[in-house]
């Protein structure tokens, strides 16, 4: 066997021949879209603060309270001691946001998916998931030891034909899907799933981690996960669902159960910035009235929500293009394989009512003259 250092070191060869090796760069974000690397300090369009709420005095000086008087961090799980009642507030706030009965908070969004669909499926159930779906809703589907079947990408004919020749040899079944596909920015056709869903006897789990604040809800599903790390600017995950079923995951969700709460702080942000998009409704209309000034200065597609994908192709080029945004000052991530399937290399860009519309035109400019777009 390889020392475990050579075995590290082939496998990071192998991951730099293809241009998909990870690194990480320190970044400083500040109020407004700005986010500092290397002594600079770019506009950024990669963050998914989609309504700024990140730096907004009131959720700054609530985080800060609230490590003023209950400190840094939540000292236990949920179930023994770090149960602080700032998080059975923002369960309370979040189900009365999403209409749902009740609710539950998770370390993070990738927590709440590695616990939910575990906890409600298992051998000798289905889990059908699009084909596009989140890493850790494929994680949650593959540790529930269920059966794991994908269908194409917002295709609920695909889902419905999935479902009848495979349904009615296992027991439960579940379906995972988007509200807003996080790479590609596009929305599910989430009425006809639910439908097909219903018509086969299948629960349907709803990730809407980058839906909540930017794109209104439409139909809701019977369990309705998310981040509060996005447009609630803050961190840890959800779900909303029936009290049954929240009182079961209280119990069941291995993620849940044998992880220590979220720090009070984090819950107390959240809080606050829930408040915030609920009074403010001109806050978050503004990413998708940016997303769609950008896409029509392109040519692209409309766009469906925060998220823009411009497709790019190859790694390497996306990297480059990339570069040379950064050197005009953009901030605007490559994202590669395997992330996204191979080939669809593409930059990423994320608007926020944090950004101006010359920020965006400026931006829109820039992609243009290096893609040949101009
Ligand atoms: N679901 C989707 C669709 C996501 O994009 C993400 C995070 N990028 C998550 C879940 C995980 O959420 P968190 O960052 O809170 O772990």
């Amino acid at each position: 066997m390889d020392s475990l250092d050579a075995f590290a070191r082939g496998k990071l060869d192998a991951l730099e021949a293809g241009s998909l090796r990870r690194r990480l760069t320190p970044t400083e974000r500040g109020p407004g879209a700005a986010a500092a690397r290397g002594g600079r300090t770019l506009v950024s369009f990669s963050c998914n603060d989609y309504l700024g709420l990140s730096h907004h005095p009131r959720v700054i000086a609530a985080a800060q309270a609230a490590v003023a008087a209950h400190g840094a961090g939540a000292g236990g799980s949920r179930l023994v001691t770090g149960d602080h009642p700032y998080l059975g507030a923002l369960e309370a706030g979040l189900a009365r946001h999403k209409g749902a009965e009740a609710a539950l908070v998770f370390g993070s969004g990738y927590l709440a998916n590695l616990g939910i669909t575990p906890a409600l499926a298992g051998r000798g159930d289905l889990v059908l998931l699009d084909d596009l779906s989140h890493a850790c809703m494929w994680a949650g589907a593959r540790l529930s030891g269920a059966r794991v079947l994908t269908f194409r990408h917002n295709d609920p004919g695909d889902l419905a034909r999935t479902l009848a020749e495979h349904r009615a040899q296992h027991g439960r079944a579940l379906v995972l899907t988007e509200r807003v596909f996080s790479m590609d920015g596009d929305r599910a056709p989430l009425g006809d799933i639910l439908g097909v869903a219903q018509d086969f006897d299948a629960w349907t789990l709803v990730d809407d981690a980058h839906g909540i604040g930017v794109v209104e809800d439409g139909p809701r599903a019977p369990l309705e996960m998310g981040t509060l790390s996005k447009a609630l600017g803050s961190y840890g995950g959800y779900l909303c669902a029936s009290r049954p079923v929240i009182e079961l995951l209280t119990s069941r969700a291995r993620s849940f159960v044998y992880t220590t709460g979220l720090p009070p702080a984090s819950a107390a942000a959240a809080l606050e910035a829930l408040a915030i998009l609920e009074a403010e409704p001109e806050r978050r209309a503004r990413p998708l009235a940016l997303a769609r000034r950008f896409t029509a200065r392109l040519g692209l597609p409309e766009a469906e929500s925060a998220v823009v994908p411009v497709l790019i192709g190859e790694a390497q080029a996306a990297l480059e293009i990339s570069a040379a945004l950064e050197a005009a000052g953009f901030l605007v991530v490559a994202i590669r394989p395997p992330t996204v399937p191979t080939g669809t290399a593409r930059l990423r860009v994320a608007f926020s009512a944090a950004h101006d519309e010359t920020q965006v035109d400026a931006l829109a400019a820039a992609v243009a003259a290096l893609t040949g777009r101009a």
